[in-house]
């Protein structure tokens, strides 16, 4: 018998209907011959309602009550799948993450899971019960906490429970059909990925593809388990994300994707001295306030003056921080202004395929030329290109980009069969 751990987001979730048919497939599952434990997220936009509710009474609730509020949208999914199933004929029992035995550390908001004692899930799998698991959760080995993970973090609840379970796949149920080239959203020719390695997968949620949360992809890669991003609403095959064995990676396409992530805000130093230690002192301000910064860019310095301007991106919700803390440190830093600016986007191009072959920023730069579209800021990794472009023009660029390089379907594969875009 297989042991199959599946995780339905919130938009397959949305309401009533919704869970009566995850419920449905969940039974069907069973039926088939698999001992099955069920991951889920809050229904639909649930956790974003939360957070308004919890902004209109506070405007900054303290963290612990914080979790204790967001938890409680998981619980009410998972309840309410386990009472459907039951309407099925089929027993079902929910658990929340800490009865799951999912531990974390202490940092409420963003914990990370350091261990997964499933021992309550074991017995009642053994016990012939479908199990369904309350995600994005758990609890504080240090201070006994309600802890979640990040938004997002069921997707890593299912990947951390399939690989202490040993589970035989874990499939991830959203609202398209896989993974696609580029969001169906912004661009309706995507091409649904059958096979994508872990590596490129790990690139592309880094870069900003919600398909996946990041961790959880960095979690399955270090437990080696195939994951299967599917649609909840249709019964296609979806995409599988798998380690690669050794050569094998030769045959894969040069470009997985197009990536883009709006969640980013770009600050910039005018009139830096040009003398060493400088980056040094700015950076460390910025990770004083444990602000992660992505992409940094430092102009050669003007000859009259020997001064010279850095930007950095950082997320936006970090941005008014980062603000503060240099304008605080201008005296020693010694800088003319800041300039912070959050109307930019970041596309970014994925493939392993880029190691081997020349000219792919080439083309990227040229799609971008021929689109109109101004570069403001370029990084790269080993099978990696991105660029910052105006927030306005990133639509534009994604399309562009993802025609430039073949990757259009005629077929229109691209269904989006629900959520909201929250
Ligand atoms: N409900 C949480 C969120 O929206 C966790 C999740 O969906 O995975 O971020
Ligand atoms: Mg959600």
């Amino acid at each position: 018998m297989s042991l199959v751990v599946q995780k339905y987001g919130g938009s397959s979730l949305a309401d009533a209907d919704s869970i009566k048919r995850v419920a449905r497939r969940i039974v069907d599952t069973r039926k088939a011959g698999n001992r099955v434990c069920v991951v889920v997220s809050a229904m639909g936009d649930t956790t974003d309602e939360l957070l308004d509710l919890a902004g209109a009474v506070s405007p900054s609730p303290p963290e612990r009550e914080m979790d204790m509020l967001l938890t409680a949208g998981e619980r009410m999914s998972m309840a309410l799948v386990s009472m459907a199933i039951a309407n099925l004929g089929d027993s079902a029992r929910s658990y929340t993450g800490s009865q799951a035995g999912v531990i974390t550390d202490d940092v409420h908001g963003k914990a990370r899971i350091i261990d997964v004692t499933p021992g309550r899930i074991q017995e009642a799998l053994d016990g012939g019960h479908i199990v369904i698991v309350a995600g994005f959760q758990g609890v504080s080995q240090d201070t006994k906490e309600i802890t979640t993970l990040g938004r997002g973090g069921s997707d890593t609840t299912a990947v951390a429970l399939a690989a202490a379970l040993e589970a035989d796949v874990c499939e991830i149920y959203t609202d398209v059909d896989g993974i696609f080239t580029a969001d169906p959203r912004i661009v309706p020719s995507a091409r649904k990925i059958d096979r994508i390695s872990n590596e490129e997968m790990q690139e592309m949620a880094a870069s900003g593809a919600k398909v996946l949360m990041l961790r959880c992809v960095e979690y399955a890669r270090r437990f080696n388990l195939p994951i299967h991003v599917r649609s909840s609403f249709s019964h296609r095959e979806g995409t599988w994300v798998y380690e690669p064995d050794e050569g094998e990676t030769v045959e894969a396409p040069i470009i997985a994707g197009v990536a883009h992530d709006r969640s980013e805000a770009k600050l910039t130093v005018v009139g830096v001295k040009d003398s060493p230690g400088k980056a040094a002192q700015i950076f460390q301000a910025i990770a004083d306030a444990e602000i992660n910064i992505d992409m940094i860019v430092q102009n050669i310095s003007a000859a009259d003056t020997g001064r010279t301007d850095v930007s950095f991106t950082l997320p936006k919700s970090d941005g008014q921080k980062g603000v503060k803390v240099l304008q605080a440190a201008k005296e020693a830093i010694g800088f003319d202004s800041l300039q912070y600016d959050d109307q930019v986007g970041k596309l970014s191009l994925i493939g392993s395929g880029m190691r081997s072959h020349p000219g792919v920023s080439a083309t990227l730069f040229q799609a971008l030329a021929d689109a109109g579209i101004n570069i403001e800021m370029i990084s790269s990794s080993e099978i990696r290109v991105s660029v910052v472009t105006r927030d306005d023009q990133l639509d534009d660029a994604v399309r562009a980009v993802h025609t430039a390089f073949g990757l259009d379907t005629s077929e229109g594969e691209a269904v989006v069969y629900g959520g909201t875009g929250r």
